[in-house]
């Protein structure tokens, strides 16, 4: 009798050939038009799943690293809940004190370690470049959640659909950052990105210190996107169609006094918004501090909170994407 032949398990049926299949995801740079307006679609479709039913099993039988080594409480969690919402799972390292990083390991050998285990990694951590490093030795899609200063690229993409569920468009829009925008890696991130739709005004507002890095600016000019500075609202709010508000980021100053004379530069209360237009809205990453006053939240225009839940459906679909499924 000839041996049976021992079949081993089917794959689960990744599409290899999907666009962003086993991609890092490390910077907006690597988006074009199409490529948003594609991300934008499978955010929207998640929405409705998750809408419609809440949890799917597209990602069934997959796992996630998430790598966290700086402080997190949506990125980490959205993250987490895309991923269990589509049938997937996680393996949460947040408290890398307790893991072999405490012990002197590298960022290498830790990716290389989880890329042993997971079928994607998502990773924070405070230094410029490092979720590109991670990207290079995981064998496994990296998705980066946070490089220090650099970028927060999956930021980037829920601010944008968020504009663009809100405001039902992404192009002729003045978008307006205020706070610290020198350490914010988010605007840095989401100038960057709006820079592929057309009609687009970018107003900087900040103190002295805090200004738009040179390089993200020259970056910007050099796609043609009208960009002014200023250290105050007055004059630029009436015109704002997104006031995009950030945290002083008190963890990248080295000398308190100077984080203690500018954190509290700007804050946003209800008089404040009183020149502003009715159909305009108000975003921040989140956490706030005290840059955004409680007694604004009520305003229908402060779409901060709508934000956070828009970030889940931007990460269903990012991990869909690089996992073959979208
Ligand atoms: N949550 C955002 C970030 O991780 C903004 C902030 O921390 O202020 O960059």
């Amino acid at each position: 009798m000839p041996k049976k032949s021992i079949r081993p398990f089917l794959p689960f049926g990744d599409q290899q050939t999907a666009p962003w299949y086993g991609k890092a995801i490390l910077s907006v740079k690597q988006f074009n038009r199409n490529d948003l307006e594609y991300i934008i679609g499978v955010a929207h479709e998640m929405r409705v799943m998750v809408e419609r039913v809440g949890t799917f099993d597209l990602l069934k039988g997959k796992i996630l690293a998430n790598l966290f080594y700086e402080p997190s409480t949506r990125t980490s969690s959205s993250f987490m809940a895309a991923m269990q919402r589509l049938g997937g799972a996680v393996i949460p390292i947040s408290e890398v004190r307790y893991s072999s990083v405490a012990k002197g390991e590298s960022l290498p050998d830790t990716v290389r370690t989880l890329g042993c285990y997971a079928d994607v990694i998502v990773i924070r951590h405070p230094e410029i470049g490092s979720a590109a490093l991670a990207a290079k030795h995981a064998g496994k899609p990296v998705i980066n959640a946070g490089d220090g200063a650099g970028e927060h690229p999956t930021q980037a993409l829920l601010d944008m659909f968020t504009i663009r569920e809100e405001l039902g468009r992404l192009d002729n829009l003045t978008v307006t950052m205020l706070g610290d925008l020198k350490y914010g890696r988010t605007v840095h991130s989401l100038s960057r990105l709006l820079t592929q739709f057309d009609g687009i005004k970018l107003n900087y507002v900040s103190p002295d210190i805090l200004r738009m890095p040179k390089d993200v600016m020259d970056e910007v000019a050099a796609k043609g996107v009208a960009q002014a500075q200023s250290p105050t609202l007055d004059g630029v709010l009436p015109k704002t169609d997104v006031l995009y508000v950030t945290r002083v980021q008190q963890e990248r100053f080295e000398d308190p006094a100077v984080y203690s004379k500018v954190k509290s530069a700007y804050i946003i209360t209800p008089e404040v918004m009183a020149p502003a237009k009715e159909k305009m809205i108000v975003m921040h990453p989140l956490p706030r501090v005290a840059e955004i006053s409680m007694a604004f939240d009520p305003d229908p225009r402060a779409a901060y909170f709508r934000q956070m839940e828009y970030g889940l459906y931007v990460r269903m679909a990012l991990l869909a994407m690089v996992l073959g499924k979208a």
